[in-house]
């Protein structure tokens, strides 16, 4: 030994430890591998999670909002009622504007959906617009139901 050794020898001994080289970098390898796998299975967890979480909302939410829809029916259903009875308005003269009212936009879908209006200005403003976006001015007049 003393001060003639070589550097290398150290290593080579330390290599014969290990390894050699190649060994080394292939264990290196595998480590770097096995956490890139372990933090991709965590990844993996936390999103699985996350989705069942955020299906739970959605089916939360899905049941609230049939709640309310059955909810309106009835009321919509009693308000009907007490209509009819009070002022004589049949089952079919409602049959019949739920149908004109359906066929308002130009189709038959069980819905009316609230067309464009000309502003003075002649340029269309949609349902939900209070003002004309070309020159600023109130939005035309329009059926109650179409700001719904
Ligand atoms: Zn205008």
């Amino acid at each position: 030994m003393g001060f003639l050794a070589r550097p290398e020898g150290r290593y080579s001994h330390s290599l014969k430890v290990f390894g050699s080289g190649a060994e080394v970098t292939g264990m290196l390898w595998d480590l770097y591998q096995e956490f890139g796998i372990q933090n991709n299975r965590n990844r993996l967890r936390h999103a699985e999670n996350d989705q069942a979480e955020t299906r739970g909302q959605a089916q939360d939410l899905a049941a609230q909002m049939q709640e309310r829809f059955d909810r309106t029916v009835l009321i919509n259903e009693a308000m009907w009622q007490l209509l009819s009875e009070r002022v004589g308005l049949t089952d079919e003269q409602l049959a019949r504007r739920v149908y004109e009212l359906d066929m308002s936009d130009g189709l038959a879908d069980g819905r009316r959906i609230s067309q464009p209006v000309e502003c003075e200005c002649g340029a269309m403003v949609n349902a939900k617009s209070r003002v004309c976006l070309f020159c600023g001015a109130a939005a035309p007049a329009r059926p109650f139901f179409d700001a719904v």
